[in-house]
Parts: structure tokens; C-alpha cells; sequence
């Protein structure tokens, strides 16, 4: 079986990436395999390459490591990019270290991942990318600091072990990262529940302006960049407001959009029974999972809303 204890065996440059805008899979998932190297492989200069994290991560071990530029030129003996399955979806700056490396190798979970590296372990049933790279590790070998990074991604992921993607296998690996002595209480609240008044008001602010469609199968909302400014908050704080409104009666369909600084608009679709999203995804260029996807584009709000409409209508 694939391991990275036999991956890594002769490397001594090792350095890790994963998607732009890092959720807590992808800031999990990276950090994790960053701290397990570290401790376990003292042979190995490993580096982390990720946009800047969101602020309630950087509890996590070795975040303020993560670099935000390419500095040199080092040309990596193994490079691993976790949680993206698309090298147009890593980091403009990492990504002639992906280029140069003597091997890459890619950990995902996404359906349409492109198998773009040498090695390519891709898990499409799996809720994480976190859930993935235990399965890869020697458990044994996994310190509390590792566990918290895991734990973390597999909490978002399954939105609290509660997507249908989760297994009674996420919950023996949650069981067994419990065991290390994590605080994962905290983990849950500060991470993912905890909102600041300002981003409690732009979810009502969201909620407020959601109109829906379809007799209220497709529900969407829509924040420019102007509001975003308005209440302080940057885009990629806005996380809980699709998952509100994805809990609205009679939805099927969630679309969050919010206007990006250079007027392309992030657009997040959420499933709640059957409805493909990640097709649908696809039809914008983006994509993700059956129940949870993503994209951004020129299209003007309206125009988006237009065309969803349409696409779900033919899945209905
Ligand atoms: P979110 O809506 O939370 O940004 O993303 C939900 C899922 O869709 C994630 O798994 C994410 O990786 C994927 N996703 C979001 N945006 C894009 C995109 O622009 N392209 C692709 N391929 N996947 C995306
Ligand atoms: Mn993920």
C-alpha cells in the first residue's frame, strides 16, 4: 500500500502546497503532513507554500511557517499538493516549484481531479483530504500537533461529521485523533461556529437580501464587494452563510455569490438532496464535489443567477 513513510524515504527536500483561498481541509491537511515530517523525518527540509490562512487556524502548529512568496529557486526533491487536484487551483507562486520538482505528488478527494502529478492519490468518496492522509500515515507516528491539523480539516469538510460523506471510518479516525489529548471542543467552536458581530451581521445582511426561485428549490443571495467593505469582512470570511441558507425549508439548491476585489464574482452552490453541483459547477469552469462546489467568473450576478436557474430546472 502507498505510504509516505516509503515516499519519502530518500527525499531531503520536501516542500507542501494546496488550493488558493485554503479552507480548513486545505490549511489542515498541509499543516498535518508539514508537523508529521518535521517530527518524524528529521532528514528532510520541508517547506509550506499557502495564500495566507484564515486567522482562527494559526492556533495550528507551524502556521508561522507558511510561506506566502516563492523566495528561491529550490528545486524539490518531492513536492505534495493537498486538497487540489488542478494546478491552476494552487498558488500562482508555488507553482514552478511544481513544475521543477524531481516528483509531485498529489492527495485529493476531488471528483474531477486531473491527475496532474507523478503520483496521484485521489479518494472521491473520502469527506477530507485529512481523512485521506491519515490513511497514508503511520498512526502511531502522530503527535497531538498533527492531530489537531487532521482533526480540523475533517471537521470542516463534514461540516461537523454530518455531510453524507461521512463514514463510520471518519469517526474511528476522529475517535483515535480524540485519543491524543486534542481540545477538539474548542476546535469545533472557535473554528467553525464562532462568527464575529461583524460577520453575524453580513449573514443577516445575506439572509435578508436571499431571493429564491424554482418555488423556493434554488435559494441564492448575492454580497458586492462594496457591502463586504461596508462590514469589514473579506470574502473569504463569508463561510457559514451558504450553509444557512442552504438550511432554508424546501431548498435544494444553495448559491452564495460575493464580488471578488477585481469584480469577478466567487460563487459557492451547495446541494441539499440529489441535484449534482458539481456539474453544474463545471458548466462556470469550477467544480468540487457532488453536494459541495464552487466557482468564479466574469458573469455579472444576474447572468449567473439566469443560467443556474436553467441548469437546475434540468435536474429537477
Ligand atoms: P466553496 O464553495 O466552499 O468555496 O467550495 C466548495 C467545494 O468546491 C470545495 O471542495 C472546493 O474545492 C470546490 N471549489 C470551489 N471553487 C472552485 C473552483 O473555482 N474550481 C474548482 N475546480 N473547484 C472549486
Ligand atoms: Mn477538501
Amino acid at each position: 500500500m502507498y505510504s509516505i513513510e516509503d515516499e519519502l524515504k530518500t527525499a531531503k527536500t520536501v516542500g507542501i502546497t494546496g488550493h488558493i483561498r485554503p479552507d480548513g481541509d486545505c490549511t489542515g491537511s498541509t499543516l498535518g503532513l508539514y508537523n508529521y515530517i518535521r517530527e518524524n523525518m528529521p532528514w528532510i527540509a520541508v517547506d509550506i507554500y499557502l495564500e495566507p490562512i484564515e486567522k482562527h487556524f494559526e492556533f495550528l502548529a507551524g502556521a508561522s511557517d507558511i510561506r506566502h512568496s516563492a523566495e528561491n529557486d529550490i528545486i524539490y526533491d518531492v513536492f505534495v499538493v493537498l486538497d487540489c487536484g488542478d494546478t491552476s487551483r494552487v498558488a500562482e507562486f508555488s507553482r514552478k516549484y511544481i513544475e521543477n520538482a524531481a516528483r509531485t505528488v498529489c492527495i485529493d478527494h476531488h471528483v474531477a481531479s486531473t491527475g496532474f502529478a507523478d503520483v496521484n492519490h485521489v479518494c472521491p468518496d473520502v469527506s477530507s483530504v485529512c481523512e485521506v492522509l491519515f490513511e497514508l500515515l503511520d498512526s502511531d507516528k502522530i503527535s497531538r500537533s498533527t492531530a489537531e491539523c487532521l482533526y480540523t480539516g475533517m471537521v470542516h469538510d463534514t461540516g461537523v461529521f454530518k455531510y453524507q460523506s461521512t463514514t463510520s471510518r471518519t469517526m474511528e479516525i476522529a475517535g483515535f485523533l480524540m485519543n491524543k489529548g486534542i481540545d477538539f471542543t474548542s476546535i469545533i467552536d472557535d473554528t467553525f461556529f464562532r462568527k464575529t458581530y461583524q460577520q453575524n451581521l453580513l449573514l443577516g445582511k445575506a439572509l435578508l437580501d436571499s431571493h429564491r426561485l424554482l418555488d423556493g428549490k434554488l435559494i441564492y443571495s448575492f454580497l458586492t464587494a462594496d457591502t463586504l467593505k461596508e462590514y469589514g469582512v473579506i470574502g473569504r470570511d463569508t463561510g457559514g452563510i451558504i450553509d444557512q441558507l442552504r438550511f432554508t425549508e424546501g431548498a435544494e439548491v444553495a448559491v452564495f455569490m460575493y464580488e471578488l476585489p477585481d469584480g469577478k464574482i466567487k460563487t459557492s452552490l451547495r446541494s441539499v438532496h440529489n441535484i449534482d453541483v458539481n456539474s453544474i459547477a463545471g458548466q462556470f469552469g469550477g467544480g468540487g464535489h457532488l453536494r459541495a462546489s464552487g466557482f468564479t467568473t466574469g458573469l455579472k450576478a444576474g447572468e449567473i443567477v439566469e443560467k443556474l436557474e436553467e441548469l437546475v430546472k434540468q435536474q429537477l
